[in-house]
């Protein structure tokens, strides 16, 4: 039996950019069905993440052009991460394999016949993997090589240079659907989930036609996701820090007395000001990263849905609960 995929594709404010690539994405579709690699059944599953432009009404109108479009909406924008969930896990009962990927024509889409190739090859997740980050600025490059290097030193699994560009099996997301976390970063947690997994490299290009929606300021919001829902270890870390600021304290001390005893003392007003300043701004970041991770603590706690799908371009037959 062939197999089943579902591309999924989150959308927000994309009126520009998916009247370019949607029709690329059905062309790469039929031709993995032509090939017989996939089943006729497959379908591309736009999820529109609370779209403020026209992307919803295009999204209606390609499932009403061909059968293989499909889409749902979710009530409201929930971010980038929260959009995939939705698709994922809509997707997972309809399909055998699942494939993620941006909107926006960047990722390269002939990736996909290898990466459908190593599952029929029995992989159950497949990364995709950037082979060069030539199109980046230096500064994008550095950031990004450095973050990554970061997570793996806190212990975090993430694949290098790999973003949202995945393969998933349907058996792979049904065991994810128990990872019930409200703070997810998507590529940190696969690689918790276990079962064989590999990589496929390929060229990311620039986007075809809108805008980013990721700047500076909300990369960094994720890259922060990413260490503090997957790592404890900045917690270990500032122990750690305290530890060796109490010893050094505790040798200075001894010092302080030691000179007034000595009968040397001095009034040393900069040298106390200096160390007044620094141990307090240790402080005020530690108890910053305490509060970060008690924030967190209090989102999960809530256990607030973390999508709800308000619409959907065909019949809900099984009537599935829409909250997750
Ligand atoms: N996206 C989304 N919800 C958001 C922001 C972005 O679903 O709140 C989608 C967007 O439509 C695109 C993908 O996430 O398909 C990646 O966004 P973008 O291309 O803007 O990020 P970049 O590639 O610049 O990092
Ligand atoms: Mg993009």
């Amino acid at each position: 039996m062939k197999p089943i995929l579902y591309i999924v594709i989150p959308c927000y404010n994309e009126e520009k950019a998916l009247p370019v690539t949607a029709p690329m994405f059905l062309e790469k579709l039929d031709m993995l069905i032509r090939d017989g690699r996939i089943s006729e059944k497959s379908r591309i599953m736009f999820v529109d993440d609370g779209s403020k432009d026209d992307t919803w009404n295009i999204i209606s109108g390609l499932s009403g052009q061909d059968e293989h479009y499909i889409g749902i909406r979710q009530s409201r924008n929930r971010g980038h991460q929260n959009a995939v969930l939705a698709g994922l896990m809509e997707a997972k009962e309809l399909c055998d394999i699942t494939i993620s990927i941006d909107c926006d024509g960047q990722d390269d889409i002939n990736a996909m016949d290898k990466m459908v190739d190593e599952y029929l090859g029995g992989c159950e997740i497949v990364y995709g993997v950037r082979n060069n980050r030539d199109t980046d600025t230096f500064f994008k490059r550095f950031s990004a090589e450095s973050y990554y290097r970061f997570l793996r030193a806190l212990g975090v699994e993430a694949v290098f240079n790999h973003a949202d560009y995945r393969l998933v099996s349907s058996r792979v997301l049904k065991e994810f659907a128990d990872f019930k976390e409200v703070n997810i970063f998507l590529r940190g947690l696969f690689p918790l989930v276990g079962f064989k997994s590999t990589s496929v490299y390929y060229e990311r290009h620039e986007r075809l036609a809108g805008e980013s929606h990721y700047p500076l300021v909300k990369m960094l919001a994720l890259a922060f996701e990413g260490i503090t829902s997957l790592s404890v270890k900045p917690i270990h870390l500032i122990t750690g820090l305290g530890c060796f600021i109490a010893l050094l304290s505790f040798v200075g001390v001894i010092w302080s007395v030691s000179v007034s005893l000595l009968g040397k003392a001095v009034a040393g007003w900069s040298s106390m000001t200096c160390i007044i300043c620094f141990i307090g701004g240790i402080q005020l970041i530690c108890l910053g990263i305490l509060g970060e991770y008690i924030g967190k603590i209090y989102l999960e706690v809530k256990h607030r849905p973390r999508y709800i799908i308000s619409e959907r371009t065909y019949e809900d037959e099984d009537k599935r609960r829409d909250t997750v």
